[in-house]
């Protein structure tokens, strides 16, 4: 099966040529002609990374009528990721239609900027839902001539609480406007929104729906001994430097301490986690993209939509909470026909769950066995001078906080805090030692750089 055959224009294939884009996918080919042909609902459920976006952005494009200056497309998504990489993909498939303008609108930018973009042609607009409410009230947009509303990752939508937002967009939409559901599974509330919104005559068009976790993808686990969980991790990278991941804990603090805890590590790592503000994601996912980072450690909702290609595995640092979470997380990997590996790291009271996923999940798991090389401790700690004391609002209890928050460090690690007016100084392991820096350079507090050294004569201060 091709694009010709399942209708799409020249100046359509044309592009998606040069986005080295050949054949259509499953989801593609059932969709595309639905869209193109009928005048249905749809509501189309494939696994993630089966190129779904495609499969509504095509035909949309082809639709538009760029002789209106109308919004004629709204999409709506979970995340500012995913609201960005679609309309990425209006904007790539676009290429030879130039008077064809999509925008993306969320939250977490200034809202006056997105207001200000609105007011030029704009054929699609891909926005999460509150944002575009609050777009809404300030009438910096009309739905009046909307001809399609696009619900992509519904199921995602559902689970992070959008019901209510997304009940208020569709009740203000004019009844008649064609509407398009994209889900990775029709469970629970998301059958309730198909059976709400789409009209009686939808089209439902279902892939490999018994298939929960794509075929692509090898499970694995990791049983880790206590206290190791970390050297288990180290050793696991060492055996795969030059491969590319995405690691994932339950929570933000998490998240952020792993990633400090594997700074200066010879697999470069960062982290993307709620409490990043708009500007610092983008940094993150930039330098995941252009393969400065090869480590991405995220918390699951920081990670949902982001889609970068050739991701060798997976990490659960720590089981997801539930089975969609894992189908979530894994589907991070073997994308768009590639294979993967999904590995859980467990300690031996927890292979119960593996069991549990393995049923409900209709997968296989193997054990992967990782050698284990700790870190040991040689040579007597060292002493780590610091240019910040009380003058800098540190005391010997606040300094040791500071310590494990930015640096990573363990509250036992760090022994014989001294604090003078304008300094201070602590002991620690020698192997803290690239990992200190690694994370406190260039760090300000008080506009003042930290700077550390490994002694306290000024003469011949020795940076580390
Ligand atoms: P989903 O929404 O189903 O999770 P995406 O639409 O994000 O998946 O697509 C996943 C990846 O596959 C994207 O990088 C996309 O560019 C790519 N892709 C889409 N369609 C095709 C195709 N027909 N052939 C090859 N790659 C494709
Ligand atoms: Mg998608």
């Amino acid at each position: 099966m091709t694009f010709s055959d399942i209708g799409v224009s020249e100046e359509l294939k044309h592009a998606l040529k040069f986005n080295k884009i050949y054949n259509p996918t499953a989801i593609q080919i059932q969709a595309i002609p639905a869209i193109l042909t009928t005048t249905n609902d749809l509501a189309a459920v494939a696994q993630s990374g089966t190129g779904k976006t495609a499969a509504f952005s095509l035909p949309i494009l082809q639709t538009i009528d760029p002789k209106s200056h109308q919004i004629q497309a709204l999409v709506l998504v979970p995340t500012r990721e995913l609201g960005q990489q679609v309309a990425r993909e209006f904007f790539l498939f676009s290429k030879f239609m130039p008077r064809v303008f999509a925008e993306a609108v969320y939250g977490g930018t200034p809202i006056d900027d997105q207001i200000e973009k609105l007011k030029r042609p704009t054929h699609v607009v891909v926005a999460t839902p509150g944002r575009l409410i609050d777009l809404l009230n300030r009438k910096a947009l009309s739905l009046d001539h909307l001809k399609y509303l696009i619900l992509d990752e519904a199921d995602e939508m559902i689970s992070m609480g959008f019901k209510s937002e997304i009940d208020e967009i569709l009740k203000s939409c004019m009844p008649e406007v064609r509407k398009l559901l994209f889900t990775a599974t029709l469970a629970g509330d998301v059958r309730k929104l198909v059976n709400e919104y789409l009209s009686n005559e939808v089209t439902e068009i279902r892939i490999n729906e018994k298939e929960l976790v794509n075929q692509n993808i090898e499970n694995l686990y990791i049983v880790y001994p206590q206290g190791l969980k970390l050297d288990t991790l180290k050793s696991f990278l060492l055996e795969r430097p030059d491969q590319r991941g995405i690691l994932f804990c339950r929570t933000k603090i998490a998240a952020k301490r792993l990633s400090k805890q594997l700074a200066g590590f010879v697999v470069a790592t960062d982290a993307i986690h709620g409490n990043l503000n708009q500007e610092s994601r983008e940094k993150v996912l930039r330098g995941f993209k252009n393969h400065r980072i090869n480590l991405l450690v995220a918390t699951d909702i920081a990670a949902r939509g982001i889609d970068v290609k050739n991701l060798d595995y997976i990490i659960h640092y720590r089981l997801p909470e539930n089975m969609e979470q894992y189908t979530h997380r894994s589907g991070r990997t073997a994308r768009a026909g590639k294979s993967g590996v999904s590995v859980s790291f467990v300690q031996k009271e927890e292979l119960n769950e593996i069991k549990s996923l393995e049923t409900k999940l209709n997968i296989q798991f193997s054990a992967l066995e990782v050698t284990i090389v700790p870190e040991t401790q040689n040579g007597p700690p060292i002493t780590i001078f610091m240019n910040m004391g009380t003058a800098q609002d540190f005391d010997n209890v606040s300094l040791k906080d500071f310590l494990v928050e930015e640096a990573g460090l363990d509250h036992a690690e760090i022994r014989n805090v001294v604090v003078e007016e304008h300094r201070s100084h602590f002991d620690v392991p020698e192997k803290y030692h690239v990992q200190i820096i690694a994370n406190l350079n260039g760090f300000k507090r008080s506009h003042r750089n930290i700077r550390l050294s490994l002694t306290n004569s000024n003469a011949k201060r020795h940076l580390l």
